[in-house]
């Protein structure tokens, strides 16, 4: 069943948002705002399960962010099973490693098992291609943040505001100190890696509901923009 479009938001979006009084719940267990939250995590899903999850592939650095980053009493930017990412597996091929996330950042469990999959399926791959070399890092920013689409002060809530998106700046190649190199979004240095980052982002159309880059729109001309909204078809994507 198609979760609801989050409500409408009040216009206060922007002013400081008073402290929770109490520190954000922990993952687990936690009840379910009720009504007027936004669609959380798929109703089959068990509250704790991905979190356990990721917890046990190895390779995967994972920890719980820090509970001030999460504090809200904002009932549109609740976070399902949010978790800070450091480093994810990728367990493909004959040398399996860990691509890391550069800062470390916080997102729903969703989002992240969601990008598991798509660095082991198709980044490390697309790398492995092109350049020959493994993909190292991600340069990121843009995880969880109580906020408005395109930081507008009106407008739809982003997807930000619920863990559920991702910018990504840079793709690392290979490592630094032997002779790596990153791949910036923004400017790709020549074909190649302009290419690279086309093929990125066309993977990005399949693996996520949407998948936003230069070119898209002037709010998304330095990174791509990758989300798991919930829309009303499962097969609905949006792809710039
Ligand atoms: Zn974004």
């Amino acid at each position: 069943m198609p979760a609801p479009v989050p409500p409408a938001r009040p216009a206060d979006l922007a002013r400081p948002q008073p402290p929770a009084a109490t520190p954000a719940a922990p993952q687990q267990d936690s009840k379910r705002q009720g009504e007027g939250a936004p669609p959380a995590a798929p109703a089959t899903a068990t509250e704790g399960a991905c979190l356990r999850a990721l917890g046990a592939v190895s390779g995967n650095r994972i920890r719980p962010p820090e509970p001030k980053l999460i504090a809200t009493s904002d009932p549109a930017c609740q976070i399902v099973e949010p978790v800070t990412v450091e480093a994810l597996a990728v367990r493909n091929g004959d040398a399996p490693g860990q691509i890391t996330f550069e800062p470390p950042v916080t997102i729903g469990c969703e989002l992240a098992r969601g990008l598991a999959d798509w660095l082991e399926g198709s980044l490390q791959p697309l790398a492995r291609g092109y350049f020959g070399r493994d993909l190292s890092r991600l340069r990121v920013g843009g995880g969880y943040e109580c906020r408005r689409r395109n930081r507008q002060s009106a407008g739809p809530i982003s997807e930000h505001a619920t863990g559920r998106a991702l910018d990504i700046f840079a793709f690392s190649i290979g490592e630094p100190k032997a002779g790596g190199f990153d791949v910036v979004v923004e400017k790709p240095a020549g074909l190649l890696q302009a290419r690279f980052v086309q093929a990125i982002r066309h993977s990005a159309c399949g693996a996520f509901s949407t998948a936003l880059g230069p070119g898209s729109d002037a709010a998304h001309a330095n990174h791509v923009h990758l989300d798991i909204q919930a829309r009303r078809s499962a097969s609905t994507r949006f792809c710039q």
